[in-house]
C-alpha cells in the first residue's frame, strides 16, 4: 500500500502538491467564542514538508498522496499565572508509542517515511485544571470523534495512517469544539442580502437554513421593525450574520437633508445596537437611490452603501421559483444578491437556494467578509459586487 502511495507522489510531483497545500490552508478564521488560550500546530506532510502554522480548531490535512509523519503543537496566550504546558505523544507505524514531548517540540520523524497511526495530547500543571484539550485525526478518509485529555485518537496497529490533525482548547467543562467559520479567499463566495425585515416568521426560517448549511448573510433592517423582533436580531448576530442599516422608516436618502440622514440612520442603528449589540457600518439605500450629497453624509458617518449585482425582484413577483431561477441562472463569484425577508415566498426560495449554492461550492458570507477578502470597503463609497 505504501509502495503505491509513493508511486502516486512521484507521478504528481511534489511541486504541484506543495502549491495545492499552501492555497488550501490559506484560510481566514472567525471565532464566535474563542477562549483566551489556543493551540497552533504543524504536521510534517510526507513528500511536502512542514505545513504552515494551523490555528486552533482548523484542519491540518495532507493532500492526496501524502500523510503525516510528525507533528508539533504550541500554545498561545497562556495565562501568566498558570503553570503547565501542552504535551503530546505519537504512535509511529511499526515503532509504537514514542516519548511524550512538550510545547513546540517535534513528535515523530519529520525526515522519515513512517506515518503516524495515533496521537495523545494533554495539558499539564494548572492548565489541566482550567482547560480541556480536544483533538481528532483524519484516518481512512474520515475524521475520528473528538478525543480529549490524553485519550487516544486514531486506530493503532491496523496499518492505518493519519492524514490530518485537528485540535482545540476549550475552557474546562465546555462544549466540544464547533466547526470554525472558515473562509477560503481563493474559493468562490457570494453575499446573500435581505432587506426590509426583520420579520420573525420569515427571517427565522432563513436563519435556520443558514445555520444548517454553515452559511451567513447580511440583513439590512428597517429600524422601526427591529424592536418587535429583537430575539431574531440577537440570533442573527450570534450566528455570525451581518446587521445592516436600511433607514429607520424605509425613507429614500435622496429625500433627506444631511441632518435628516444622520438622525434617521442614527436612530435605526441605535435600535439594532439595542437588539443585537452590534453597530452597523453598512447601509443599503432604500429603493437603491442615492446621490453625491447623501454619499458624502455617509462618508462622514463612516458608512458604506451596498447595492447588488443580482436583483431577484422577489418583492414584485412573490414567486419562489422565479427567485430561485434568477439566482441560479446568473450567480457568479463575488455577487451580492438582493432579496427581502418579509415574504414567505422568499423564505421558500432561500431554503432551496442556501443548500444549492453551498453544494455548488459557493461560500455564503456576509458583505463585509466578501469585501475583506477582495480589498475592503471605504466609507461613502457604493459597492454592488466584489468579482475576482
Ligand atoms: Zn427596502
Amino acid at each position: 500500500m505504501r509502495v503505491s502511495l509513493k508511486a502516486v507522489i512521484m507521478g504528481l510531483g511534489t511541486v504541484v502538491l506543495a502549491a495545492g497545500i499552501v492555497s488550501s490552508l490559506a484560510a481566514v478564521k472567525v471565532y464566535a467564542d474563542r477562549p483566551e488560550m489556543t493551540t497552533y500546530y504543524n504536521g510534517f506532510l510526507y513528500g511536502l514538508g512542514w505545513s504552515p502554522d494551523i490555528e486552533d480548531n482548523n484542519r491540518c490535512e495532507a493532500p492526496a498522496g501524502s500523510y503525516v509523519t510528525s507533528m508539533k503543537v504550541s500554545l498561545t496566550n497562556q495565562p501568566e499565572h498558570m503553570t503547565g504546558t501542552i504535551a503530546y505523544q505519537v504512535n509511529v507505524s511499526g515503532l509504537g508509542w514514542q516519548d511524550w514531548v512538550e510545547n513546540g517540540m517535534e513528535a515523530g520523524e519529520a525526515q522519515g517515511e513512517l506515518p503516524l497511526e495515533a496521537i495523545r495530547v494533554k495539558l499539564t500543571g494548572d492548565l489541566a485544571g482550567a482547560y480541556d484539550v480536544y483533538y481528532r485525526v483524519l484516518q481512512s478518509g474520515v475524521w475520528t470523534q473528538w478525543s480529549k485529555n490524553e485519550e487516544t485518537a486514531g486506530v493503532e496497529d491496523q496499518g492505518l495512517r493519519i492524514d490530518g490533525i485537528r485540535m482545540s482548547i476549550v475552557k474546562k467543562g465546555g462544549e466540544v469544539p464547533q466547526e470554525p467559520k472558515e473562509l477560503v479567499p481563493t474559493r468562490p463566495m457570494i453575499a446573500l442580502t435581505f432587506d426590509d425585515g426583520p420579520r420573525a416568521s420569515v427571517t427565522e426560517r432563513i436563519l435556520n437554513s443558514l445555520e444548517e448549511n454553515g452559511g451567513r448573510a447580511t440583513f439590512f433592517m428597517v429600524g422601526n421593525r427591529v424592536p418587535g423582533a429583537a430575539a431574531t436580531v440577537k440570533r442573527m448576530v450570534a450566528g455570525g450574520n451581518e446587521v445592516g442599516n436600511h433607514t429607520y422608516d424605509h425613507k429614500y436618502l435622496t429625500d433627506m437633508s444631511d441632518a435628516e440622514i444622520r438622525s434617521n440612520l442614527g436612530r435605526a442603528s441605535q435600535t439594532i445596537v439595542n437588539a443585537g449589540g452590534v453597530f452597523p457600518t453598512l447601509m443599503r439605500p432604500t429603493g437603491g437611490y442615492y446621490h453625491t450629497a447623501s454619499l458624502s453624509t455617509l462618508r462622514s458617518m463612516g458608512m458604506s452603501a451596498v447595492m447588488w449585482s443580482i436583483d431577484t425582484l422577489d418583492w414584485k413577483h412573490r414567486s419562489a421559483k422565479k427567485t430561485i431561477d434568477t439566482v441560479l441562472s446568473q450567480v457568479k463569484d463575488g455577487d451580492i444578491i438582493l432579496m427581502h425577508d418579509i415574504y414567505h415566498t422568499t423564505a421558500d426560495a432561500a431554503e432551496i437556494l442556501i443548500p444549492e449554492l453551498t453544494a455548488r461550492g459557493y461560500q455564503l458570507v456576509t458583505v463585509s467578509e466578501l469585501a475583506n477578502a477582495r480589498g475592503g470597503m471605504k466609507p461613502g463609497v457604493v459597492y454592488s459586487g466584489f468579482g475576482p
